[in-house]
């Protein structure tokens, strides 16, 4: 006996749509852990955050939203917050 194929007009799941310049943020690993993970205060924690960001799929659009919105605080696409001065220290220079 063959199955009836039901088609209907709505997709079973519906997935919301956001074209915010943010949205990448939904992907990042760091969803599933608790925010203060990525604000370390000490390098072992800066390290447990580097190795969250590792496998991340959004890492250099987090690391590059970090250096356009001068975050000073916290590890964001892997780097913490003296690995994005100095990003942002040789990009100066390269553009003097
Ligand atoms: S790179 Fe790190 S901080 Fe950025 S979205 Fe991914 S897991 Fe979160």
């Amino acid at each position: 006996m063959k199955a009836k194929l039901q088609v209907t007009s709505e997709p079973v799941t519906q997935v919301p749509f956001d074209d915010s310049p943010t949205a990448w943020m939904g992907q990042g690993n760091c969803r599933n852990y608790p925010p203060a993970t990525f604000f370390p205060s000490d390098g072992v924690g800066v390290d447990r955050a580097r190795a969250i960001c590792k496998g991340c799929p959004v890492t250099t659009q987090c690391l590059e939203y970090a250096l356009e919105e001068r975050i000073e605080h916290g590890v964001w696409g892997g780097c913490s917050e003296r690995e994005r001065r100095r990003i942002l220290k040789r990009r100066r220079g390269l553009l003097a």
